[in-house]
């Protein structure tokens, strides 16, 4: 399908694509209700199901918004899987070439180069600066760096937080090699499915090669992905859960007092809502001596959504219209002085949330891992493990 594709033929492709999901719908106006972005934006989610249940045109004006954040499927009374209807109807539009602006130099740094950052593939392990081993099938873990941590400076503070908390607890582990890619996850989001199964496939082929039997993921959209969308079996854990068992078991105690900071905590969507992981992070961040733990309002199955998922973080959003710019006030309000998280995603969209609202004095980003690296006071210069290269 290209762009002069006559409007009925996109009509009823966008019928095809939403299938029995569409039909299912009653017009009920409850996940338009719930919607994080309804108080703050035009996008209306009832209004693009009915759109397309109807083949509307001017439906691509309606269609971007969503996060994925789940919300409105735990809701909808009639199980209409909303988020498939989205991306299946996202798909039409994105297999015939018809993405915004936005969306494009993301989709095509997936495209030529694997990652979505743009990031020269062959540096997707100079984080480790060669002192981290590659995995190989005796080891018993496989630790997946998140594009994101590979190549985002700010996230790659959790990459190698989560390197020395590994090695801290003695486990056997190593990195991919940079002939995997990134896990496709919002690629599939907005519709790529092509480019999702190229991306797909590849990692595959690592996984197998190597007999990877488990893996650690810091990215709950990796962890969303690996366990739902790659058909594989394997045990995917994330890091959160990881330290919370390290923890209970021994391997990991953290000692040293943070000195009383009150630290707040943001359930990502694709950690709790989607795989239902609310306890694990909690469990590390008050295992941390001198922390004053504090719930936001919304929290667990409430929590707000940071914007990221579902394509967000790479789409352009005005002042005004920015769900992190919103849970920032709300951590604020607790009188945190760190928001804790467990996402790239989130710490992305909170890090630029925090410098547009000039609130680097007031709060600090920080991933769960983070906390507790301070905690276990390691030099993270100084890896505990043999040291071998990575390349
Ligand atoms: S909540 Fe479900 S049934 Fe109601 S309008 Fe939304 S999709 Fe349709
Ligand atoms: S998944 Fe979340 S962002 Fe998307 S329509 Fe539902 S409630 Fe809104």
């Amino acid at each position: 399908m290209s762009i002069a594709t006559p409007f009925l033929e996109m009509s009823q492709a966008i019928v095809d694509a939403g299938g029995e999901a569409l039909k299912k719908c009653y017009q009920c106006g409850t996940c338009t209700g719930t919607c994080p972005w309804t108080p703050i934006t035009h996008f209306n989610i009832r209004m693009l199901v009915r759109m397309s249940q109807l083949g509307l045109e001017g439906i691509e004006d309606n269609m971007w918004g969503c996060s994925t954040c789940k919300f409105c499927v735990d809701r909808c009374p009639r199980g209409v899987e909303i988020i498939d209807l989205v991306r299946a109807i996202r798909s039409v539009y994105s297999m015939g070439g018809m993405l915004p602006q936005s969306l494009r130099a993301f989709v095509g740094s997936m495209s030529a180069r694997g990652n979505p950052w743009s990031g020269d593939q062959e540096k997707r392990n100079d984080w480790a600066k060669g002192k981290y081993p590659l995995y190989t099938a005796d080891k018993e873990y496989l630790n997946w760096t998140c594009c994101t941590s590979a190549f985002d400076p700010r996230n790659v503070h959790v990459a190698k937080a989560t390197a020395a908390l590994l090695d801290a607890a003695g486990l056997s582990w190593g990195l991919p090699s940079t002939a995997v890619n990134c896990c496709g996850e919002s690629l599939s989001k907005v519709g790529d499915s092509e480019l999702f199964e190229r991306l797909k496939t590849n990692n595959l082929q690592f996984f197998d090669n190597n007999e990877v039997k488990k893996m650690i993921v810091a990215s709950p959209h990796c962890l969303d992905t690996f366990t739902k969308q790659y058909g594989r079996d394997y045990k995917v854990i994330h890091l959160s859960e990881l330290l919370a068992d390290l923890i209970k078991a021994g391997k990991l105690t953290p000692k040293k007092d943070l000195g009383g900071i009150k630290v707040t905590y943001h359930d990502p969507c694709y950690l709790g809502r989607h795989n239902q992981v609310y306890d694990a992070p909690r469990e590390v961040l008050q295992a941390i001596p001198g922390i004053d733990f504090i719930e936001m309002g919304r929290n667990r199955e409430q929590s707000m959504c940071c914007g990221g998922g579902g394509g967000g973080l790479w789409m352009e959003k005005m002042k005004g219209e920015r769900l992190s710019d919103l849970r920032i006030e709300e951590a604020l309000a607790t009188g945190a002085t760190v928001l804790a998280t467990a996402c790239p995603y989130c710490i992305t969209m909170f890090e630029d949330s925090v410098r547009t609202l000039n609130a680097e004095d007031k709060i600090k980003i920080k991933d769960v891992a983070e906390l507790l690296l301070e905690s276990l006071d390691i030099n993270v210069a100084e890896p505990v493990a043999d040291v071998c290269t990575t390349s």
